[in-house]
């Protein structure tokens, strides 16, 4: 393969970490000096405070995102064969998290122009079984509260929200996770508040789901040796915590970063409207925290989007897709839906293009991405 050298990269998590090496690695030493590894100290403490910047009583630390919905929604009373609605066009993990819980998912289909889960496309889908909806809050932006809470009310099912792009997103004067009963949240190095590794958590209001949430994740056990459920190991690491403590006070200025880059975009971007390339919509105009930052490539363009994903890559600025396949046409998940099902989650799947995007990114590489789009 030819190198080309990169212009712009698709994130750059060194800038975010080099001004805050020392206070890292001094607080990593302290923990080796305790030898408090495992559910200890620092745990406790990003638990109360990821929750409390969440606006949300309970945090409950776990293994990864994906651990925290398919234990969480154990922990919020879903059963064997209960039905759990979410998008087709999300992230696999949200699926295998409903699939873990031995719950059945049933996929929606999305807006087009935010890529949300549509909530008239969930309505419709509800049936005597639904006990669940997962709204996905893609790329940073939340899908409406107000709207959400009407639909649960109206139908009596609980809303669980896959938060695990929306760190401290608002809309509605909501913020991500504190809308239902509960929220899974993914700390995976690349997401707003990423650790040095794996890492997830379970937030709510419920003090029963955070004790039962904390009893499913140290082997069923509520205390030593007393096993209620059966459980699994899926514990956020004492060494991941901290770390995301010295991370935490710093990513409202990082998501703010983001919101401006990506208004940098957006004004750039305008005039290329015409030419059918469209930045996905920011409906709620605010509280995007924009984890990504996603444009379509759509039918009006005179190149299509691979094309261009190809053409940006020659000039060493580096794409991303979120996601190509939608859920129900990966080989796993085949019974979930045919080809057609989802047209609109199909159909984005061609076309969006993920552009880059991190705190740190500067306006100079921003106008070099949009040069080359042209
Ligand atoms: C990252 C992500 C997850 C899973 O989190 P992991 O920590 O990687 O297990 C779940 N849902 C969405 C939407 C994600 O982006």
């Amino acid at each position: 393969m030819s190198s080309i050298p990169t212009k712009v990269p698709f994130v750059n998590l060194s800038l975010q970490h080099q001004p805050i090496q020392s206070q890292i690695e001094q607080v990593i030493g302290e923990i080796i000096q305790r030898g408090d590894f495992i559910l200890g100290q620092a745990l406790t403490e990003f638990e109360t405070a990821f929750a409390a910047a969440s606006g949300v009583q309970y945090g409950v630390g776990v293994a990864c995102g994906t651990d925290a919905i398919a234990l969480g929604l154990q922990a919020c009373g879903i059963h064997p064969g209960d039905e759990v609605i979410l998008p087709a066009n999300t992230f696999i993990a949200t699926i295998i998290g409903v699939i873990q819980a031995k719950a059945i998912p049933i996929l929606v289909d999305c807006d087009p122009d935010t890529a949300l889960l549509d909530l008239t496309a969930a309505e419709t889908a509800i049936t005597s079984k639904t006990k669940a909806i997962i709204p996905v809050h893609l790329y940073g932006q939340m899908v409406s509260p107000r709207q959400l809470l009407d639909l649960a009310n109206r139908h009596d099912i609980i809303i669980f929200e896959d938060a695990a792009q929306a760190h401290l997103a608002e809309r509605e004067g909501y913020r991500a996770g504190s809308i239902g009963k509960a929220a899974a949240f993914s700390f995976y190095p690349s997401k707003n508040l990423g650790s040095f590794g794996d890492g997830g958590m379970l937030i709510t209001n419920d003090a029963e789901i955070a004790q039962k949430m904390r009893t499913l994740r140290n082997y069923g056990a509520p205390s030593k040796y007393l096993h209620t459920e059966i459980g699994t190991n899926s514990r956020l690491d004492n060494l991941q915590a901290a770390v995301l403590n010295v991370k935490l006070p710093y990513l409202e200025k990082w998501n703010r970063d983001r919101t401006l880059a990506a208004q940098y975009y957006n004004t750039l971007l305008e005039p290329l409207k015409h030419q059918g390339i469209v930045p996905i919509a920011n409906h709620s105009h605010s509280g995007h925290i924009y984890h990504l930052y996603v444009i379509r490539v759509t039918e009006k363009s005179p190149i299509d989007r691979n094309t261009l994903q190809e053409k940006l890559a020659r000039d060493g600025i580096q794409t991303g897709i979120h996601y190509p396949v939608p859920c129900h046409l990966q080989p796993a998940y085949q019974n979930l839906g045919n080809r057609g099902d989802f047209p609109r989650a199909e159909t984005l799947c061609e076309q969006i293009l993920s552009l880059p995007m991190y705190p740190g990114l500067s306006n100079i590489q921003i106008e070099q991405v949009v040069k080359a789009i042209v």
